[in-house]
């Protein structure tokens, strides 16, 4: 990152010259035997963090993890990746967090490219084991000399005799804490080099925006290896002394038992899952606890209609969040006015934050008017790893995230869909999005996805995925409906194909690539 914008973070206070092994032992000091982590019965408190983080640092060193290795953390939602985490942290390990649901290919790629040491993994998830995983990502990338599962995790926590020694060669803040993957939905995923400075500034941030204290139980009710839910979520909720329940699987009977039985107070999901857990509500009226106050929503794009379901189904506030991996993050405040929590994802998070929605040249376009959201600030990233892919930043370090937005005149950002999303027939412009609201307005359709693709006529097509409640529903009947609306004649999608679910990626958002891959097969 550019030195003056580093200097001037220090000296504004954004980046605090601190390690996230230092913090953990100061959240120690100042929330000592106060619940860090709960999975049923199994808790934490923060002076237990502490220590397990400290024993497991001593556990990693014996085992031959230095200062700067890459290690990769394919962990669960469980108490322990909380100390796995800051262990390694400890010890100036680099943490490359990698979603459960991933698998040989993209592991084994990720482990090549970060020239990974090392490999945390749980050993058995569902009805996946881990070991066959493990071994065939060891034999891909030979610099893999170290795995470790959770269950000896477990017992190094409980290892009084492992004792981190004197003189350890310390990290400092602004070196690399993570490396996180990016989130695009095709191939393997890029690398980013997130520091300890860059990336606290950013939790501190979300939790003081979210209103987190000691008394927040936050529900990680999905992956705590994606960044989304290890900033807010996770060490949100670290740095201000609240509690983190555990739910091991995100299905929304679990996170509705979850949230009534351990009185929580916020939670963060990807719209896929709300949808879920808002068509359990029948059952969640059951339960007696309205102790959330807060959900957060975001990872992709939010219709208005999924956020007033869940705020008048689960009475609390809705936050709307965009932010990806490479750092920037926008959301709306939870005293906004309800026109903004419904239609836009809020603004930046910090003052330091440089959004600038753009055209083609990079020129800033007027409020109002659709563009590329481009982003530079102090938690955002101006390289990726390797310095692979530059053309994704700007001469002057703007990240080009490829997501097409309009801010609005009250200063809030709307995101409307990634940039390659926009489908060009013949000439005329069609917003994927335009299409699926129409869409979702008759009775009986409970979601659509809208995609261009290839078509030997017009060059391209537009194919509409539909989510029914109504199996005697047909083709003919959506196209009468949509013809009666107010879509214009050249946006109407010439197939539509019904689903009876939606496929998902490794977080929980729809899988356009499998999409895709149904598309052609119903093509040939
Ligand atoms: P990841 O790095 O996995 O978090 O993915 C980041 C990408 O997810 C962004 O570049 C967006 O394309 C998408 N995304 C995240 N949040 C939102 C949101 N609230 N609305 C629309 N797209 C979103």
């Amino acid at each position: 990152m550019n030195a003056n914008r580093v200097k001037e973070y220090i000296e504004k206070g954004f980046w605090l010259k601190k390690t996230y092994g230092d913090l953990v032992q100061e959240w120690a000091a100042q929330y000592g035997g106060r619940l860090a982590v709960r999975d049923g019965d199994d808790t934490m408190t923060y002076r237990q963090l502490a220590l397990y983080a400290e024993r497991l640092a001593a556990a990693f060193l014996k085992k031959g993890i230095r200062k700067g290795d890459r290690v990769l953390l394919q962990m669960c939602n469980t108490v322990t990746i909380a100390p796995a985490y800051f262990g390694l942290f400890r010890i100036g390990a680099v943490v490359i967090p990698v979603y459960p649901a991933l698998r040989e290919t993209e592991v084994s790629a990720i482990a090549k490219e970060a020239e990974a040491a090392a490999y945390l993994c749980t050993e058995q998830y569902l009805d996946f084991s881990y070991r066959a995983l493990t071994e065939a990502v060891c034999a891909a990338a030979e610099t893999v000399r170290t795995v470790i599962y959770e269950q000896e995790l477990k017992e190094y926590c409980q290892d009084a005799s492992l004792v981190l020694p004197d003189g350890l060669p310390a990290p400092a803040f602004d070196d690399t804490a993570f490396l996180l993957l990016s989130g695009g939905s095709t191939g393997i995923p890029k690398l980013i080099e997130r520091t300890h400075a860059d990336h606290y500034y950013s939790v501190r941030k979300c939790a003081e925006i979210c209103g987190l204290d000691k008394n927040s139980v936050y529900l990680a009710a999905m992956p705590l290896t994606h960044n989304f839910f290890i900033c807010t979520g996770l060490f949100g909720t670290f740095c201000t002394g609240g509690t983190v329940v555990m739910s091991y699987v995100p299905s929304p009977d679990e996170l509705l038992r979850l949230i009534d039985e351990a009185h929580v107070t916020m939670t963060s999901l990807v719209p896929a899952v709300a949808k879920m857990c808002l068509e359990m509500q029948p059952i969640f009226a059951e339960y007696g606890s309205d102790s959330l106050k807060l959900l957060q929503l975001g990872g992709a794009v939010v219709e208005p209609e999924l956020v007033s379901a869940c705020e008048s189904s689960f009475q609390c506030r809705v936050m709307q969040i965009y932010g990806m991996s490479e750092g920037i993050i926008t959301c709306t405040r939870p005293d906004d006015p309800a026109d903004a929590v419904l239609y836009s994802q809020g603004r930046e998070i910090s003052e330091a934050d440089e959004i600038r929605i753009v055209d083609e040249n990079l020129c800033e376009v007027p409020d109002g008017t659709a563009g590329e959201l481009i982003a530079r600030g102090p938690y955002t990233v101006d390289h990726y790893y390797h310095n692979i892919r530059p053309e994704k930043f700007t001469p002057d370090g703007f990240y080009r995230t490829g997501d097409r937005a309009v801010r609005r005149s009250d200063g809030n950002i709307t995101v409307l869909g990634r940039m390659d999303a926009v489908i060009n027939r013949g000439g005329e412009k069609i917003t994927p999005a335009e299409v699926e609201d129409a869409l979702r307005k008759h009775p009986a359709v409970r979601d659509a996805v809208v995609l261009g693709h290839d078509d030997p006529d017009t060059g391209t097509a537009v194919c509409a995925f539909v989510l029914c409640s109504d199996p005697s529903l047909t083709e003919q009947d959506i196209t009468a409906f949509l013809r009666g609306g107010s879509l214009a004649a050249f946006k109407q999608p010439d197939r539509i194909l019904f689903c009876t679910e939606f496929p998902l990626t490794a977080v929980g958002k729809t899988d356009v690539k499998a999409l895709r891959k149904m598309l052609d097969e119903v093509k040939e």
